[in-house]
């Protein structure tokens, strides 16, 4: 496995996959990587010739208050994990070689599915991620890029990118890699104090309920009002429960497959997560 940590070193290590038109798997990431990034890795894995996972804490997508600084980096821990299962470069870029010295001009705003859930709590967090993404696909110029269902908002972003800029990638989800007891993993749960650690799988237990609740008929008003008292109860702050179309366009009743989510702060840790809910009709 390559490490390349400048865009030349990069295009050079991809210019044989590329001449010999293997195709490229490519996997963005912030690293400190575990069992949830590693499923994308080894998704690219099946599917693709050469398998390219970066690992860049961006700067532009975080608030000004919020955890970029604190952000783990964990860049040789990484490596190992990374090649065993199978990834071939990771570009590891610093935040000069991609964004350089000259002040950039261009953004990119996907609309209206980023005025929503993560994008009203997150100004500007989705047109960071977008530019990155985009600067990083111009990079490697994959031919299949993979995001979490974790992320399930950032990756219809991506997926709209995609299509709206014809942009020739083929964008893959892939399911929430989950603890034992249900907190679905992030990067961010380090964070967590012990006790803290054992609350969060809340989240995952008052989703799980919710899906059963609405399969047996109960409003989904009622189901978020009890989602949203379990947080509260367990002592999270509630930034958003919501439910959505697979879309994310807004529903009001379970009267088609729906997508619940869940934001919320247990101290000082933001949490995520979101379970897609099946109307058998
Ligand atoms: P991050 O390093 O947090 O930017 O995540 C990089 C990629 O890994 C994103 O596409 C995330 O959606 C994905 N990811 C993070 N955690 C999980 C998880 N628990 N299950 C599946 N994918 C995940």
């Amino acid at each position: 496995m390559k490490t390349e940590t400048t865009i030349q070193g990069l295009t050079a290590s991809l210019s044989p996959a590329r001449s010999s038109r293997k195709s490229i798997g490519f996997i963005p990431t912030m690293g400190n990587l575990h069992q949830g990034h590693l499923n994308l890795v080894r998704e690219a894995r099946k599917l693709c010739d050469v398998v390219v996972v970066s690992i860049f804490v961006n700067p532009i997508q975080f608030g000004p208050n919020e955890d970029f600084d604190n952000y783990p980096r964990t860049l040789e821990q990484d490596r190992h994990l990374l090649a065993e299962v199978g990834c071939d470069i990771v570009f590891a870029p610093s935040v000069e070689q991609m964004y350089g010295k000259q002040p950039r001009l261009t953004n990119i705003s996907v609309s209206d599915i980023t005025n929503d859930l993560c994008g009203l709590q997150r100004p500007g967090h989705f047109d960071g991620v977008a530019v990155v993404v985009t600067k990083l696909f111009n990079i490697v110029q994959p031919n299949f890029a993979f995001f979490g269902q974790k992320d399930y908002q950032q990756l219809a972003v991506i997926k709209q990118l995609v299509r709206d800029l014809n942009m020739a990638i083929e964008v893959i989800g892939v399911p929430i890699a989950r603890a034992e007891d249900g907190l679905a993993l992030s990067s961010r749960n380090g964070y967590l104090s012990e006790q803290d650690r054992q609350t969060a799988p809340v989240i995952y237990k008052s989703l799980k309920t919710a899906e059963h609740d609405l399969q047996a008929g109960q409003a989904l008003s009622e189901v978020l009002a009890q989602i949203r008292a379990s947080l509260t109860d367990a002592g999270l702050v509630i930034d958003y429960v919501e439910a959505r179309s697979p879309m994310l366009q807004k529903v009001d009743q379970f009267d088609q497959d729906v997508v619940l989510f869940v934001a919320a702060k247990l101290g000082k840790t933001r949490l995520i997560d979101n379970l897609q809910v099946k109307h058998s009709a």
